[in-house]
């Protein structure tokens, strides 16, 4: 049976189609990339099957049933930023994250070694790195130790050592059994730490299977990788150029 089933999710904003009958089947211990460029309808999509947001249309199951609340507590997410106090210490900030969840504080000293920050516990969270306090994040996501993980972009605006940190993390929650499933934009981040993968764009699912069947292997999947890639680059070289213009705006001598 599958963690989680997508039956022909739809969802509007006004005019915007953000999803058009998405259909997604997650595998019991995969590590699921949803792989689509900015905009594509990843976070709208966790956003549904997490209960935050309501679909247009369409249905979806967690473990063969319609998702009610108890079941969605014993899955751990991390959708956008926690807040944490600044000032508090990591391990104060996850009594307060474990008493509003409902779950015991019993289980913090476990949550922090697994993201590796048992011996930072008692530093206050400002003093904390981008990469320690998404790990945080992620702590904060495990209390209650949910069998499933929904992560939304969990290596944005971090550098190069805290991304190789957390994919490195949630190799090793892999490896202990959770089934995970996340939303990137970055191909390679699929390529090195999914099982599976669903590409999406502009909400129509373009391929979906195994990360080596959809990434690895020639055929018509492939072509759609390449075409979706080739179009963020058109992105990116847009940017670049906006960018050349702006500086060219500012590097002229003022007109006085
Ligand atoms: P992604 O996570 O892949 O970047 P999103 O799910 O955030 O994509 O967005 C999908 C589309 O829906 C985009 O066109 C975005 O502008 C639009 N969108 C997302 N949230 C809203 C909203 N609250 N109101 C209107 N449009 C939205």
């Amino acid at each position: 049976m599958h963690v989680l089933s997508t039956n022909n999710l739809s969802k509007n904003y006004g005019t915007v189609q953000a999803l058009n009958q998405v259909n997604i089947a997650v595998p019991p211990g995969a590590v699921y990339g949803i792989l689509g460029p900015n905009g594509s309808g990843k976070t709208t999509l966790l956003g549904i099957v997490m209960n935050v947001l309501e679909a247009s249309s369409g249905s979806y199951l967690w473990n063969g049933q319609s998702g009610n609340e108890d079941q969605r507590k014993r899955i751990g997410t991390l959708l956008e930023t926690p807040n944490f106090y600044p000032y508090l210490s990591a391990e104060r900030n996850l009594e307060i994250a474990a008493s509003i969840k409902g779950h015991s504080t019993a289980d913090i000293s476990r949550v922090l070694r697994i993201v590796n920050l048992f011996e930072r516990r008692q530093s206050a969270f400002s003093t904390y790195s981008l990469g320690m306090k998404q790990r945080l994040a992620i702590a904060s996501a495990l209390l209650g130790d949910p069998q499933v993980l929904v992560l939304d972009e969990p290596t944005n605006g971090l550098d190069p050592a805290g991304i190789a940190e957390i994919r490195q993390l949630i190799r090793q929650l892999h490896a202990s059994g959770k089934t995970i499933i996340m939303a990137s934009h970055i191909l390679d981040e699929v390529e090195k730490v999914c099982t599976h993968v669903t590409i999406i764009q502009k909400g129509n699912v373009k391929a979906s299977g195994t990360v080596n069947d959809v990434l690895h292997n020639d055929g018509p999947a492939q072509e759609r990788v390449i075409e979706i890639v080739a179009e963020d680059l058109q992105l990116l070289r847009d940017a670049i150029t906006g960018l050349q213009q702006v500086k060219e705006v500012i590097s002229r001598p003022a007109m006085l």
